[in-house]
């Protein structure tokens, strides 16, 4: 049995080692250089992921890293090397191509000095020195204290950790970490870390404002770049950070388009799948955070059971249902507590880029009726990111739903566009 895993991380590392464990033949694709998935990224070996890419090795498992998988023909895919492009036929797929942030656009959003949280924390890890450096993290989620810590660690004076959540949800869901023990203590350790730092629940981001525009003894920065951040609570109180840095991050949102391409049913959170990680396309299950979002260890757990679901173990795959429902539950308690609401996002205003691809603003989309009429009538989403930021946020900020799976979903060469038109090349 032909099994190939698409994406690296920790879901498609532990499908690929129990189906290889189970005697498939699995290929494992990811489109970066290297293995581990984003919680990894930039890490330098971590013992966890060192292990999985031994066993990996030993069981036989066909590793391309440098894969990217940008068309879908049934269960064929083709993906990009870095030097030629190729049909990869499989019996069943994984997929387990993970999530990316959610940025969600606001006055200010693109100016220097404004970075994705998520895109510090890796910058952080590949040896980014911030002595010196004055940062704010802002947004939702549990990722903004983890990515202040980094932060700190790496010298920068962390003024303020502001999460839009309401207090009251931040609350409860700190209190429920006494059930996940672990957390509770990795949390603690963070919180300890960065005792000196204000937590502010409840705060959005206003704005992010430039060295010229700033408050008063906010223009160290050269005009420009940012200069401060404007933080606006629930009742329209206010306040002005001096910073300049500001890490945003506002939680994240699941890669969907190749389970979209593929046919699989989606939910709001995700892939639908059953209890085995199976999709409701026979042949490809999913798993890890394009099942929903939900932590490294929900997305390795879904991972052995695809892996071991697709190589035709239901019992052993069966047997890691009861800590898959706790890990489902923690997701719950994650996205009850912080996942974006409207009333509590940041908002653009009328001239904000919304595409910074293609440079659309925010009133030129709001004219629109759906993302189908905002792509043809403004360009938006048509630039090299595809609408994978942009689109997450007109789908989050205007209700739509937006279904970008047309191949090729991502930027891809000529070459591979010429395979992509020629399917007949396909290769057992
Ligand atoms: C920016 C960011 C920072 C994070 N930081 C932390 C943190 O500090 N601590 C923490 O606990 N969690 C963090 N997380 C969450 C954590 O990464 C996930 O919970 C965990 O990695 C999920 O594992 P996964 O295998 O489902 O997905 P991922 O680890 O995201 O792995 C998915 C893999 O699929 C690959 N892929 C996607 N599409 C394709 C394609 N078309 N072709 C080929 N390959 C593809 C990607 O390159 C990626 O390597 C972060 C997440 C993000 C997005």
């Amino acid at each position: 049995m032909k099994l190939v895993v698409v994406g690296a991380g920790p879901a498609g590392l532990n499908a690929a080692v129990a189906a290889a464990g189970c005697g498939a033949h699995v290929t494992l694709l990811d489109q970066m250089p290297a293995a581990g998935g984003r919680i990894w990224a930039g890490s330098s070996a971590p013992p966890a992921l060192d292990a999985l890419c031994a066993r990996a090795a030993a069981l036989g498992v066909n590793r391309l890293q440098g894969a990217r998988v940008i068309a879908a023909d049934g269960l064929r895919l083709l993906v990009e090397m870095p030097t030629d492009a190729r049909w990869l036929a499989a019996d069943r797929i994984v997929v387990a191509t993970g999530a990316r942030e959610l940025q969600l656009p606001f006055p200010g959003w693109t100016l220097p000095g404004v970075i994705a949280a998520g895109g510090l924390q890796l910058m952080v890890k590949s040896g980014l020195d911030l002595h010196g450096r004055r940062v704010v993290v802002a947004g939702s989620g549990p990722l903004l204290l983890a990515v202040a810590e980094s932060a700190r660690a790496a010298g920068a004076e962390v003024l303020a950790i502001a999460d839009q959540a309401a207090p009251a949800r931040v609350w409860r869901f700190a209190a429920g970490l006494v059930h996940s023990p672990a957390r509770l203590v990795q949390a603690m350790r963070l919180r300890a870390a960065l005792w000196r730092t204000p937590y502010l629940a409840g705060w959005r981001i206003a704005a992010a404002d430039a060295g010229a525009t700033a408050a008063a003894g906010a223009t160290a920065a050269a005009d420009g770049a940012l200069a401060a951040v404007r933080l606006v609570q629930r009742d329209g109180r206010q306040q002005s950070i001096n910073c300049d840095l500001l890490a945003v991050g506002h939680g994240l949102v699941p890669e969907l388009q190749l389970p979209a391409l593929l046919g699989c049913a989606l939910t709001a959170r995700g892939v639908k799948v059953d209890a085995l990680g199976a999709s409701s396309v026979p042949g490809i299950y999913a798993a890890g955070e394009s099942t929903g979002i939900g932590g490294a260890i929900k997305a390795a757990l879904e991972g052995r059971i695809a892996g071991l679901a697709a190589a035709g173990d239901d019992a052993a795959a069966r047997a890691l249902g009861p800590a898959l429902r706790r890990e489902r539950d923690f997701a719950d308690r994650l996205h009850e507590a912080f996942e974006p609401r409207l009333d509590e996002c940041p908002r653009p205003d009328a001239t904000t880029l919304i595409c910074r691809c293609e440079d659309v603003p925010w009133r030129a989309v709001q004219a629109c009726g759906s993302w189908r009429e905002a792509r043809l009538m403004t360009r938006c989403g048509m630039g090299h990111c595809q609408g994978r930021l942009c689109g997450a946020a007109a789908a989050r900020l205007q209700g739509w739903t937006v279904n970008d799976a047309r191949p090729p979903f991502m930027p891809a060469r000529a070459g591979t566009l010429a395979a992509l038109a020629s399917r007949a090349n396909a290769q057992e």
